[in-house]
């Protein structure tokens, strides 16, 4: 698979405090990569190295391949700071500044309008929208010219939980055509939620990278997968221990009230006629391996 982006042994340092510390990154077309760490480990420092907002002491980057450029720039979508718009423009004319600024056309304002679900209020002043549309617009703009690569630093930060559920199927949603994000994140539940990877970071080093799928771990927890995904998910809620699932790509992780024996479970999905292409049984969820790691790592 295409890498995308490849950081190599970047550090900074901001006087005595050392900010991000030695870190190597892998991130392949088409994945969710969670960047997780507790307040102050390095992320939003990091993100603002890929982006060239700011300069690391030592290491270096590529996109796509080659050493950051105009045209790599061009491909690489941000929401990194609070929304900012002209409170008295509406959305399009918003959008169509920055377009201009930007030099895209103004014909994809629409679509990422339609995308955002804000097509309906296009007309409002900015000013008028809530916190989550203003959220939204901000995604809105950076998804214009349909970039290949969407960052998001804390996009749920002082969100509602309705804002934040519309935020995460946005990104999904983003995800699912194709557009591969990166995403940094103090909430274990969301990288759990929306990232198919993750880097864990600590005081600025990376502790632990890999798929979110395997180290969401608990011992009452299975993956599955079926050629039919919904059957899948509707028979899994008949399970008499079945406590709740999330969606992971082609899977499905689901969490049981008790310990249930992989030749149980396979054994209860045969007889309701449903074939598992995948089980797998999960040891540690990602909470506790990320306590752990945290553990270690003082
Ligand atoms: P948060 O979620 O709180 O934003 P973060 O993981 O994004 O945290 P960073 O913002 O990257 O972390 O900060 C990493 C460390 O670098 C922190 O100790 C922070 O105080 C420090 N730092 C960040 N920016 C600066 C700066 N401009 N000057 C001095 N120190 C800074």
């Amino acid at each position: 698979m295409e890498t995308i982006l490849s950081v190599n042994n970047i550090s900074k340092r901001y006087g005595k405090i050392q900010a991000v510390d030695d870190l190597s990154l892998e991130v392949k077309r088409g994945q969710v990569f969670g960047i997780l760490g507790p307040n102050g480990s390095g992320k939003t420092t990091t993100l603002s190295i890929i982006l060239e907002l700011i300069k690391s002491n030592k290491g270096n980057f590529h996109w796509f391949g080659e050493p950051p450029s105009k045209e790599s720039r061009k491909r690489i979508g941000s929401v990194i700071e609070s929304p900012n718009f002209y409170p008295y423009l509406s959305p399009v004319n918003n959008l169509k500044i920055v377009a201009e600024i930007k030099d895209f056309d103004y014909a994809d304002i629409e679509r990422v309008l339609k995308l955002t679900g804000l097509y309906e209020r296009r007309n409002s002043r900015f000013k008028t929208f809530s916190f989550g549309m203003k959220q939204r617009l901000a995604v809105a703009s950076a998804l214009l010219g349909n970039p290949d690569v969407m960052i998001l630093d804390e996009p749920t930060n002082g969100l509602d939980p309705q804002g934040i559920a519309h935020i995460r199927e946005l990104i999904l949603l983003i995800a699912s055509q194709g557009t591969t994000i990166i995403i940094a994140s103090h909430l274990l539940d969301e990288v759990q939620k929306i990232c198919t990877h993750v880097a864990v970071l600590d005081k600025g080093r990376k502790l632990f990278d890999g798929k979110v799928s395997e180290v969401l771990a608990v011992s009452d927890s299975f993956e599955l997968s079926a050629l039919n995904i919904e059957t899948l998910k509707q028979t899994v809620a008949l399970h008499p221990a079945f406590v709740s699932l999330i969606p992971i790509g082609e899977m499905i992780l689901v969490y049981f009230k008790e310990d249930i024996q992989p030749a149980e479970l396979n054994q209860f999905f045969f007889q309701k006629d449903v074939i598992l292409s995948h089980l797998s049984e999960r040891k540690r969820s990602l909470e506790q391996h990320f306590l752990e790691l945290l553990e270690d790592n003082k």
